[in-house]
């Protein structure tokens, strides 16, 4: 078993630690199935795949982002109260981000806060949404825009979920790994471009050591900055453009495929504005080659592209912020980017 902890201890001490293995939470999960002071918030497409983890009364939540409202906080709400449950209990939210968004908002209101445990089963929950305590909600078409901080008590990371994760769910998990390296990690980078046929194999020991190395990195960030007043911006890496283009192709590209364009598009525009060097594109182009993403993206509505971009929560007053990488594992920020320029990259569009 691999533990990562992460350290939160400014008012009082929220810390946690991930475990992460292969084939353990099952028999956790039955472990608690009977067990009146937990309950469980469960994906519904795990819970069919993996019926035999789960007993009892159990909340199944479809995943979708037109589920992630407030519509579901209150069922989930009206399910903890049905089954009378009281402050020192413990929910667990097993599935992907969407489960562990909205079953950790639910936690971190339901009697002002009860105990909240993350058994992520997408790649992408495991290195990125179950870590750091970011909860929250869909408000209408703005994604996230209600939602707390709230830390869990553990998280439950066990690569047996991997195995029957849909290629592209796995291949939108795998651009937030690589997004760690190019931010933080040339051996992480180095590790990837060597090691693809394990990985996309999803070989356990390697599954491990990847996840194991991001929870370890995007611990340090959330420990470091914690409500991302400044080293957290760093994980948009990717997100800003990325975020216009989920927009823009109305959600059909998933979040992972379109933060590896943003990742890349990003690249080519602070590239052509001289913010960064040829070699740093080269790289992104060649991990992103090496698993054989497509990185172009043709905008099909200007005006909801660029206000997607414009309207972005990471923008402030004086422009827009992108977070970059100046080298393989020098991750940056930039602020003050005039939003014509992007304009006009798009509008002049090559690729
Ligand atoms: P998801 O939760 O929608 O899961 C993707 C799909 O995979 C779903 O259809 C689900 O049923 C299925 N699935 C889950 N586990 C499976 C398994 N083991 N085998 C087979 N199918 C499985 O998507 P996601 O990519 O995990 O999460 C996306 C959400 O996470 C977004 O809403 C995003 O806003 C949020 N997010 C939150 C944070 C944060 O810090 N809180 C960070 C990144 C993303
Ligand atoms: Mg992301």
């Amino acid at each position: 078993m691999e533990k990562v902890r992460v350290n939160l201890n400014y008012s009082k001490d929220y810390s946690y630690d991930i475990l992460i293995d292969h084939d353990f939470v099952g028999n956790e999960l039955k472990g608690i199935s009977n067990y009146n002071r937990a309950h469980l918030v469960v994906d519904k497409n795990v819970y069919e795949l993996y019926a035999s983890f789960f007993g009892g009364d159990i909340f199944l939540l479809t995943s979708s982002e037109h589920n992630k409202n407030l519509d579901t906080v209150y069922d989930i709400l009206k399910f903890l109260k049905n089954k009378k449950a009281l402050r020192n209990d413990t929910l667990f939210a097993v599935g992907g981000g969407i489960v562990g968004d909205v079953a950790g908002f639910a936690a971190s209101i339901y009697m002002r806060g009860i105990s909240f445990i993350q058994v992520p089963t997408t790649l992408l929950s495991m290195v990125d949404s179950s870590v750091g305590g970011k909860t929250g909600v869909n408000l209408g078409d703005v994604k996230n825009l209600v939602g707390s901080f709230y830390q869990p008590k553990k998280v439950l990371i066990d690569t047996l979920f991997l195995a029957t994760l849909p290629e592209d769910e796995f291949k939108s998990g795998l651009a937030e790994v690589i997004k760690y390296a190019l931010l933080f990690d040339k051996e992480l980078y180095e590790f990837l471009v060597h090691n693809k046929s394990d990985v996309v194999k999803r070989k356990n020991d390697v599954m491990i050591k990847i996840i194991k190395r991001c929870c370890e990195l995007k611990a340090e960030v959330v420990e470091e900055d914690e409500t991302e007043q400044g080293i957290r911006k760093l994980l948009n890496l990717g997100h800003t453009f990325g975020h216009a283009i989920e927009v823009d192709s109305d959600h059909e590209i998933k979040h992972g495929l379109a933060v590896a364009k943003g990742v890349y598009l990003e690249a080519l525009f602070a590239y052509e504005k001289g913010m960064i060097g040829k070699k740093v594109l080269d790289d992104i182009e060649n991990i992103f080659g090496t698993y054989d993403y497509d990185l172009n993206y043709k905008v099909r509505d200007f005006a909801l592209f660029t206000n997607a971009i414009g309207s972005d929560k990471k923008a402030m007053s004086s422009g827009i912020v992108l977070a970059l990488t100046s080298d393989v594992g020098s991750g940056i920020i930039k602020e003050g980017i005039d939003l014509d320029s992007i304009k006009k990259f798009f509008e002049g569009a090559r690729w």
